[in-house]
């Protein structure tokens, strides 16, 4: 990993190396004799993580066929925020939201919590663009006071706390790089801080890191309280939710049809694909991601002693700067959250529970004690697993496409959505409503992520990437 990075994760990065093998088969025109990619029904894990238990209760599939202005496919945070702006953008229009589950049963209740401004993709040059940088701070800080507003007129309090949060440095090499990461943030007019070895114990309670930085903007929420806030934003605001119905076939056209589980159909002149990961089951966006999964572990609610012992004074949330990063976090109810490490993709986009589930706990176990050694033995209570959709350059994209250009779309999150994914729903919403002029600033605005070939390239390229950057 070089320092160009103004953050020194890249999440984005994991699959990077694959795409030296991919982009080389695909350059020898070998991805011509992949297999054809046709739809496929998808596999929809339940989500049982600590988020899931507060998911609200789901609404019933719909019970005849359904016709709407525009029809949203995907209950996670992008899908009901895009519903919620939808609405805002246009009062009038008829806004259906369909999921396949329930509300949340995705990556938006599945995550390590972490509400980050900026992202930590390929666009973020400090040095090349500081007015970016800054515009794209200011926008996800907004984001985040956005997201405090609703949970006050909503009703639904999502346990936002924004104390800040902090990069990592996971070893001497990157701790190197990081005062001269933070001059050229601070140069770009962002108000991050280097924090010591000092600073880091006193704050988070480890000593395992001699460096870190501190964005005070940051945060964290309950996803599965944050997903209740934004399906009862996307109702209040007039949107229908529609739970427990897969969709399964996509038939374009000015007007699109949707093939529902069962017999029964739902069609808009507007659709908007919000299924992140499962997105290539439905025939769509499979060149722009890979699901890689991505395994998190929870304790029961420390007591004061272990919480003293521990010495996480400050409720702020941290990742370290490996590639295949490692994040964590204590809840408003005193419980220590930590995911991340062990990555695994499974051949043509799989999406089943991952075998290597337990070697996954295994390693957070692992993690748990070496940043918190009073804290080893203590038990996971919960163990879960989720689907992160990784672009080969860690950016997102959205925008409109399909024939006839009236599908809609926002993927590539690539583990940094919890904020983001509603900034992009803001930008949906303004898309439908013809206004996406505003937004030409955004360089993921009308952009596809650098192209992942197909099986058995994919699977090749995306393994050789995990093993190089795990190595
Ligand atoms: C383990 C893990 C840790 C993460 N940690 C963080 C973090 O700390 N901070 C951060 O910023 N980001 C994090 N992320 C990323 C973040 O969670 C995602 O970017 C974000 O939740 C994506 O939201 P979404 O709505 O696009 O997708 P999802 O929440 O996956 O929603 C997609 C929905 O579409 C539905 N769907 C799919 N196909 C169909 C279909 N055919 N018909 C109907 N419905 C369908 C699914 O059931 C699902 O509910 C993490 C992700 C994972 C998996």
């Amino acid at each position: 990993m070089g320092d160009r990075s103004p953050h020194m994760i890249r999440r984005g990065l994991l699959i990077g190396g694959g795409a030296v093998v991919a982009a080389g088969a695909a350059a020898a025109g070998v991805n011509a004799l992949a297999p054809v990619v046709r739809p496929e029904t998808p596999v929809f894990g339940i989500n049982r993580s600590h988020w899931s238990l507060a998911l609200p209760q789901p609404n019933p599939p719909p019970a005849r066929d359904v016709r709407a202005d525009v029809i949203v496919v995907g209950g996670g945070f992008t899908g009901l925020s895009a519903a919620y702006y939808l609405r805002q953008a246009l009062p009038k229009a008829k806004v259906v939201v369909l999921e396949a589950v329930r509300c949340g049963n995705g990556a938006s209740a599945r995550n390590g919590a972490m509400l980050q401004t900026s992202t930590e993709d390929t666009y973020m040059e400090p040095d090349v663009d500081p007015a970016f940088h800054r515009r794209l701070y200011a926008l996800t800080r907004d984001n985040i006071d956005r997201i405090r507003r609703l949970s006050a007129e909503t009703g639904v309090d999502c346990d936002l706390d924004q104390q800040g949060a902090v990069q990592a440095a996971y070893d001497s090499g990157d701790a190197e790089k990081m005062p001269a990461i933070a001059e050229r943030l601070r140069a770009a007019g962002l108000p991050v801080e280097l924090w010591r070895s000092e600073q880091m114990a006193q704050a988070l309670g480890t000593r395992a890191y001699s460096a870190g930085l501190y964005e005070p903007g940051s945060g964290q929420v309950h996803p599965g309280k944050m997903v209740a806030m934004w399906k009862r934003a996307a109702e209040q605001a007039g949107a229908t939710v529609y739970e427990g119905v897969p969709v399964v076939a996509v038939d374009e056209g000015p007007l699109v049809r949707l093939h529902l589980a069962g017999s029964v159909t739902a069609s808009a002149p507007i659709v908007v694909l919000a299924a992140n990961a499962y997105s290539s089951k439905l025939g769509y966006l499979r060149g722009a991601v890979a699901p890689i999964v991505n395994h998190v572990a929870i304790t029961p609610p420390l007591t004061a002693a272990q919480r003293a012992a521990a010495g996480w004074t400050r409720r702020i949330p941290f990742n370290d700067s490996r590639t295949n990063v490692v994040y964590a976090g204590l809840t408003r109810d005193n419980r220590l959250h930590i995911g991340g490490g062990v990555e695994e993709y499974e051949f043509n986009d799989g999406l089943a529970d991952p075998d290597d589930h337990g070697c996954g706990v295994a390693f957070l176990r692992r993690e748990l004690g070496r940043l918190y050694p009073t804290l080893a033995d203590v038990p996971f209570e919960r163990t879960w697993w989720g689907f992160v959709d990784m672009s080969l350059d860690g950016a997102s994209s959205v925008g409109r496409m399909g024939r006839h250009g009236n599908l809609l779309y926002a993927i590539g999150l690539s583990g940094q959505g919890v904020n983001f994914t509603s900034v992009l729903g803001r930008v949906l919403g303004d898309i439908a409503a013809g206004r996406e002029a505003d937004w030409a600033w955004l360089p993921y605005l009308g952009r596809l992520p650098p192209y992942l070939p197909n099986e058995p390239f994919r699977w090749l390229g995306v393994q050789a990437g995990i093993r190089l950057l795990s190595s």
